[in-house]
Formats: C-alpha cells, structure tokens, sequence
C-alpha cells in the first residue's frame, strides 16, 4: 500500500502537488471519524476531508437552539471503546448539540484522531484512474488527493435545501438555513422573526425562540406529527446503571428494526379490546422519546386500520395541548396518518402557538410567493421580519454525494447514474465507480448504532482486498440491479413510501420519487452484509 508522500499529479493541468494516500475519506462526522479509526487500526494511510473547521458533521453545523438527540444519549455513542463508555458521562436522557460537538471532539481528541484531518476542506471532484487504479481528489480550493479507497461519509442530512423563492438575497435583515446556524450565534432577542418549515428541525426550534423574540411567525405548509420528547437529567443512580449496562442496551439497539432501544409489541393494536389498547397508547405517551412511536402495537406502524386508530389518538392528543381550536386543527396533520413521516420528538412545541406573540400562517392555503426586501409576500399578505430562518430541510441522502462531481470509469458521472434515483448494491458501492464506499448511503435510524457495523464491514472489506492481494471491488450488474429492484419493491410496502417525505426525495422539486434507503430493518442488513462478505462478497467482483 502506499505512503501518504506527495507525488506529481497528473491529468487536469492543475500543478499542485497531489497527497498519496491508501484511503481518502469525506467526512469528519460519526461516520467519517470512526472509518479513520478502523482503518488507522488496520495500517492505512488515511486523510479525512471535512469542509467544517472541526469534527462533528451533523452536530457541527446544526447549532441552532433546541438541536437535540431524540435518540437516548447513551444509545447513540460510539461502542467500540470500553474506557470511553466508562469516562464519558451523558448528562441529559437527550443530549443537546453543544454536548454532542464536545462529545465528537473528546472522541476525536482521545484516539488522537486529527491529525488526520483536513478541515476547511470541501472536496469539488473525484475521478477513477482506470489504469493506475486510483481516485483524484481535487478540493475546491485547488488541493489533490490520490487514493486506491475513496470513502464517502458525507452524511444523510447534510445538504441544506433552501427553496428557490424569488428575492431570496434581496431580504435585508439576516437569514440562515438551520443547518448553516452561525458559529458565533444569531441575537433573536427582540427580534421579528420569520420560520418557514415545521419539520424536525423546526418543532425544536420554535419552542426556544418563541421565548426570546419579540414575534415569530411560523410559516406551515403541512402539520407533522409530534410527540413529546420527556427529557431530564440522568442522576447519578442512574449514570451507574447506564455504565454497567451498556453491553445490554447495545445488543437490545442491535436486535431492533431501527437500532433504537424500543422494540415492536408483537400483538397487534386489533386483536386487544378498545379499553386496553387505549390504555397501551396514553402509557406509551407518557414515556420518553420515541417509545410512543416505536414500542407500540406492530400494526400501529404499517399501512391499515391499527395505524389509523393511532393516529386518531395521536391527533386529539394534539388537539388538548393547542388552546385555539382553529390554530389547532392547522397543526392537526389529515394528510398522512402517524408514522408516515419521521416523528418529531418536541418539548412545548405545541404551547408555543398559545403564546401572544407566536403566528401559525398556512402557506399551502397562502403560498409563498416571494421574499421581499422586509419580509416574506405570501399570496394573500405580506409579513416583516428583522430575520427569516429557513428550516426547510435537506436534499437527503444522495445530495451531498451528488454535489460532488464523481467520475467512474464508465464515463458516466454518479449524478448522471443517479438520475432517477440511486443506483447502488447494499446502499454501499455502485457499478462503474469501484472502490468508491458510498457509506452515507445504506444506513438510517440510531445513526451511530447503524453506521458502526457499517463502517466495519467497509474496512473489513478493504482490508481482505489487500489481504489477499486484490486490487479492486466493485459490484455486479445483476447484484445492482437486484438490489435496486428489492429498494423499490419492497420499499412501497412501507409506511415511507406512502407520503410525500425526504426518505423518498419528494421534498426536492425535480429530484427523481425513488426510496433512498434500505427498506430492511438494520438486523436483515447487517446479516445480508454479513452473507455477502462470508461468501467471499458474492455480488461483488474482486480483480
Ligand atoms: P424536513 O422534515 O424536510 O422539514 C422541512 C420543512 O420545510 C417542512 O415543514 C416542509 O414542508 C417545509 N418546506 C420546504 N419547502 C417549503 C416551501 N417551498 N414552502 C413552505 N414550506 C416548505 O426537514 P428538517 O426539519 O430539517 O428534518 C429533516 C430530518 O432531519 C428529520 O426527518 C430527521 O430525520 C432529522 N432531524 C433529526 C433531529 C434529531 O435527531 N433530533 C432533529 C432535526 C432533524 P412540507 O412538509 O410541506 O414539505
């Protein structure tokens, strides 16, 4: 394998000096972090490239007030460390961003970690050299990286979206996409401020800020079902049992469809009498997190009658929090039944539009029609803010590999392959680019419960390459083909498919409807991947 030593580039005339290197890696979040910790392990040379001037991905760049774990903090660290389960102390049930950002760091920092970073790096371009077998790198600042691995840790939700209202930069107080939240913070205090999206992000958000503002008006075009997150601090008693259960509470995620704690009750919601269904729901409410959503009824959760009877619940629940019955039924969705999209997890979300100085404005009613120097015109008002705060989302899952422009050796760009949705075997490589590791791409839920055995299995995989004197692996056609297949297939059985939502790239204008995660549940993944590397990766073509 090769040293990280410079050597000339070649090819596109830029004259820079190009970094050699066994494995380049985007990303410094969860996912990126840990692959440099595997790989270092196996004897790589690894550079990691982040745009961010620090570690963290995700909770790097959403500092926005309210950003919070709705996973159980101790569910979401890294496992692989026994000494760090035992030093780092989670000091909320749902830990908030500022803790999670010192947590990535006290990671990073503990196994020496970036000194094989590059921050402040945004990678522009990636082309596979057939002959040499190598990915040039190129970053935008004019900076190459050669690699026989490239790995892509870019993140699912990492690709801010911004809609393309008309007079979007002629708006001449301050505005942000939640994801771009200032470093330095934004003074709301006594401000008009503008929110447009009730999503996740949102739902967090609002509650914070509806405190501090002078007024906020919260544009909606479509109500989301929320349920209250029920955080606290851990106490000490609880800290003790925390550490000395860890092995449990992890083998309890990894048993789980979604790597969470909560599992399925394997009745369903219909055979039960009303009485006592009734009462699994408001025991479940009580809980904390996404209990309510994830340890309900099994039917509650798939498309037909127990998920409309939850719903129902789900929908009066609302109802009772909201003092206004008309602000109430526009924050009650009837659009989608529970569970169809992510569920919000909040805390006072609801309260926050019973207070004097919080406005709902439904834009699917009223739509945007542009944003103005003052404000925002929607088609029957106009409004105006000293800021607007866009938490309108992500383009999900394949937008910020796509906004890379990777070149295989096919002569087709992966955005070119790409274009009526991904293309991939196991969400992990795609024909024509071998050695690209798109490990963003196949994984969702518990993030770091999911991207942990998926970091494994890629390194584990590049390192049987060399091992057994490979020098490349890139799937089969038929595999590609059948896995594509598989996604779209059994991805219309589930709840995902049946809304318009991120998880199906509905939410970006243009983009192709196609479900762009693995419809298994993460155990079916981990032992499909499992299969396909015990049979000497079948599927893939080793050369
Ligand atoms: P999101 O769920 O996609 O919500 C975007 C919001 O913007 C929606 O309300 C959407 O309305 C609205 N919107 C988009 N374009 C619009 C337009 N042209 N006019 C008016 N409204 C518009 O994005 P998000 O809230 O950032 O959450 C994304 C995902 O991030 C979540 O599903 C979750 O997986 C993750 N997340 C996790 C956490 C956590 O773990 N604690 C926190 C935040 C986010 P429509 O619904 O009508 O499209």
């Amino acid at each position: 394998m090769a040293s990280s030593q410079q050597t000339k580039a070649s090819g596109n005339g830029v004259s820079n000096e190009a970094e050699q290197y066994d494995v380049v890696v985007i990303g410094a979040g969860v996912t990126g972090l840990y692959s440099l910790y595997c790989l270092r392990q196996l004897g790589f040379t690894v550079r990691v490239l982040d745009e961010a001037s620090g570690v963290g991905g995700t909770w790097y760049w959403n500092r926005y007030p309210g950003c919070r774990f709705d996973s159980e903090s101790y569910s979401y660290g890294f496992s692989f460390s026994e000494e760090l389960l035992q030093e780092w102390d989670w000091k909320e049930h749902f830990s908030g961003q500022p803790e999670n950002e010192r947590y990535l760091n006290y990671v990073a920092d503990k196994f020496d970690l970036k000194r094989d970073i590059q921050f402040n790096t945004r990678v522009s371009k990636a082309v596979y050299d057939e002959p040499k077998n190598r990915w040039h790198i190129e970053t935008l600042d004019g900076r190459r990286y050669d690699a026989q691995f490239f790995i892509t840790a870019v993140g699912l939700l990492s690709a801010g979206y911004i809609p393309d209202f008309k007079g979007i930069h002629s708006f001449q107080g301050k505005w942000t996409h939640t994801g771009r939240w200032p470093k330095e913070g934004m003074d709301l205090a006594g401000k008009r401020v503008g929110v447009i999206g009730t999503g996740a992000t949102a739902v967090q958000l609002i509650p914070i800020i509806a405190q501090e503002v002078e007024h906020l008006t919260v544009f909606q075009r479509t109500a989301n079902f929320c349920a209250p997150l029920r955080n606290g601090l851990i106490d000490d008693e609880t800290q003790r049992e925390i550490k000395a259960n860890y092995p449990e509470i992890f083998k309890r995620c990894n048993e789980t469809s979604g790597s969470f704690m909560h599992e399925f009750d394997p009745r369903s919601a219909m055979e039960v009498s009303p009485e006592e269904r009734l009462e699994q729901y408001e025991k479940l409410w009580e809980e904390p997190g996404f209990k309510k959503w994830l340890s309900n009824f099994q039917d509650c959760m798939a498309p037909g009658e127990a998920n409309e009877d939850y719903t129902e619940f789900v929908q009066n629940k609302i109802r009772e929090r909201v003092n206004d019955p008309e602000v109430a039924e526009m924050l009650v969705p009837k659009d989608h039944t529970f569970g169809a999209k992510r569920v919000p997890c909040e805390t006072g979300y609801y309260e926050a539009y019973n207070r004097d100085n919080v406005l709902l404005v439904d834009v699917r009613k009223a739509p945007i029609e542009c944003i103005t120097e003052t404000g925002v015109k929607t088609a029957n008002a106009e409004y105006e803010f000293d800021v607007i705060i866009y938490a309108t989302g992500y383009d999900a899952v394949t937008g910020a590999l796509l906004n890379i422009d990777i070149h295989g050796n096919s002569g087709q760009t992966l955005k070119e392959k790409f274009v009526d949705g991904p293309r991939t075997y196991m969400g992990i490589q795609s024909v024509g680019f071998p050695n690209l590791f798109t490990i963003n791409a196949a994984s969702v839920g518990n993030f770091v419960r999911a991207a942990e055995p998926l970091v494994e299995w890629t390194t584990e995989c590049i390192r049987y390459i060399r091992d057994n004197e490979y020098t490349r692996i890139s799937p089969t056609l038929e595999a590609e083909d059948a896995w594509v297949k598989h996604v779209n297939e059994d991805g219309e059985k589930t709840l995902r498919t049946k809304t318009d939502n991120w998880f199906i790239g509905a939410n970006i204008p243009g983009k192709a409807r196609a479900l762009l995660t693995a419809p298994d549940s993460a155990p079916a993944m981990r032992a499909k991947r499992a299969a396909v590397a015990a049979n000497g990766y079948e599927g893939f073509v080793l050369d």
